[in-house]
Formats: structure tokens, sequence, C-alpha cells
């Protein structure tokens, strides 16, 4: 007879099968489905907490897969964070990203800042500066229309490197967003030594400010010193009116969340700003 003991290892292994045969999967899947547009961006704006007017969007990747349907970038972008395809995805997202501004601009329509999301890979890559200027040359695009969304675990990694990196290209116009401030071990000594645009700060400090006072002091206090360092900032995962009310009297400046808009396709994001922008 077996022992019980035997069932866990079992189980384990069979998960730990199926979680590597997807992986391959999706590694298998990943060029076919870059020609063939099933990587899609998805746009979600940013609101003006006062005016309620939308001040820009954040891009964000989705992928049609052929088998498994629409899936979520946390269950891909760590694999190809791994095998390097992620650069030429964010490459093809922005691209399409800038097209879109391009198209618009030709139209005479009215045009929103994007953000796009950086990953660590990338920013060290030789292609990565180059590109991106091609880019705005390209589509006649204002860098100051495309801001890079960075995590603090990006700097913590190479804080002198990346901080003139960073510089760099904000000597060409280009705007930094630091994303999930907070979240990381170090969000303060990268925040004194990095030279921001915006903060964005981490939606787990959002999620529980109706029912603990606590998080309303911790959140209450970065806004409080987000506006002593003249730094403008985005409260990101805001759900609900009741959170937006204590977000406007702490006079948070930008808050991005399901409570405003999710993350749409570009034809819904398109009229969403025809039809709300003058
Ligand atoms: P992130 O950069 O922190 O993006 C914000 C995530 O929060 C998005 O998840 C968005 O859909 C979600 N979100 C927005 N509002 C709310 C809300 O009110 N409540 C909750 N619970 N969630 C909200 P998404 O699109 O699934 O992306 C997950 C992560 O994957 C992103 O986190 C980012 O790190 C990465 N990612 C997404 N798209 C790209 C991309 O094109 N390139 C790269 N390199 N990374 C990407
Ligand atoms: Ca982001
Ligand atoms: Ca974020
Ligand atoms: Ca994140």
């Amino acid at each position: 007879a077996r022992t019980s003991y035997s069932q866990p290892y079992s189980i384990f292994n069979e998960e730990f099968r199926q979680q590597v045969t997807r992986e391959q999967t999706l590694i298998q899947s990943m060029e076919p489905s870059l020609k063939n547009g099933d990587f899609v961006p998805y746009f979600q704006p940013f609101f003006d907490i006062r005016t309620k007017s939308i001040v820009g969007a954040e891009v964000l990747v989705r992928w049609n897969h052929p088998i498994y349907g629409m899936i979520s970038p946390a269950s891909f972008i760590p694999v190809f964070e791994k095998n390097g395809f992620i650069i030429q995805l964010d490459q093809y997202i922005w691209e399409e990203a800038a097209k879109l501004l391009w198209r618009r601009k030709k139209e005479g329509r009215k045009r929103i800042p994007f953000s796009v999301n950086v990953s660590r890979a990338h920013i060290f890559d030789e292609d990565f500066e180059p590109f991106l200027l091609g880019l705005m040359e390209k589509y006649e695009l204002d860098p100051g229309a495309f801001g890079l969304e960075l995590t603090e675990s990006v700097y913590v990694e190479s804080q002198d490197t990346m901080a003139e990196a960073v510089a760099r290209l904000q000597k060409k116009g280009f705007r930094f967003l630091m994303d999930d401030f907070g979240s990381g071990y170090s969000s303060l000594s990268v925040l004194k030594d990095c030279p921001m645009d915006v903060l964005k700060i981490d939606m787990t400090f959002v999620r529980d400010i109706l029912e603990s006072p606590r998080s309303q002091i911790i959140l209450s206090e970065i806004i409080h010193m987000m506006h002593r360092l003249n730094l403008p900032m985005i409260a990101e995962g805001v759900e609900n009116p009741e959170q937006t009310k204590l977000l406007k009297n702490w006079d948070c400046n930008t808050v991005q969340g399901y409570y405003f808009a999710r993350p749409m396709p570009a034809e819904a994001f398109e009229k969403l700003i025809d039809e709300t922008q003058r």
C-alpha cells in the first residue's frame, strides 16, 4: 500500500509538470503571435482628481493567445523577462502606441500623453535608447508625450548607471515615472538619489485606506512629502468613490483605477477621448 505522505510529492510533480508545459507553450507561441498581431496594447487613462479630465494613459499589453485566449501579463511577462523576448515585445507595443498618436495627429484629433512600462532587461540593453529616439523621429512624436515607467527595483540594481541614463534621457525631453512606489525595499533611498518626474503610488497603499487608520496616515504623509518635493503623483488602483474622496482631501493630483476606467482596447479608448476631451 502507498503511504499517505507520498501524495503531496505526486501532486507537486503534477503541478510542476503542468507549469513547465504551459511555459513551453507560451515560449513556442510567442514569435508566431507577434507576427499574427495576437499581442495588443490596452490603454488605461489617468484622471485629474479635481476636473475628472483625462491627463494621460498607461499602455498595458494583452495577449490573445491561440490556445489560452486572453491572458494577463502577470502570467507571461516574467517568462519573457527570463528569456529576453520582453525587449521585442515592448518595442512592438510601444510602436503600436506611437502609431496611434501619429495617426491622431494627422487626423487633427486630440492626443493624450502615454506612458509605457520598461522592463529591467530592456533599460540596460544597447538598443534601448536608439530605438526610443528612432520611434520619436519616425512618428514625429514629442518625447514629453511618451513617459517611461520604471519600478524602483530597476534602480536599486545599478543606481549610478541608472541615474545617468535617466538624466540623459530627461535632457532629451523624456519623462520618467517611478512605478509601484513603496512596494520595494529601497523606495526612500531611490527617491532621494534618482531624479524622477512623476511618482506612481503602489496600489497596496490605496487598497485598505477605508478600513485602516494606519494606512491613512502613511498614504496622506506620502502625498504630503511628494508635494514638498515638488513631485506630481498618481495613485494606482483606485476602486471606489470613498477612496477617491480621501485622496482628494489629501490633495492627490492624479488617479488611475477601475473606478475611473479599466484598461481598454484602442477603439474604446479613442472613443472615450473623442467624447470626453474637447
Ligand atoms: P503595473 O505596471 O503596476 O500596471 C498596473 C496594473 O494594475 C495593470 O495590471 C492594471 O490593469 C491593474 N489595475 C489598474 N487599475 C486597477 C484597480 O483599480 N484595481 C486593481 N486591482 N488593479 C488595477 P496588468 O495590465 O495585468 O499588468 C500587470 C503588470 O504587468 C503591470 O503592472 C506591469 O508591471 C506588467 N506589464 C503590463 N503591460 C506591460 C508591458 O507592455 N510591458 C512590460 N514590460 N510590462 C508590462
Ligand atoms: Ca506601470
Ligand atoms: Ca504600478
Ligand atoms: Ca507592478
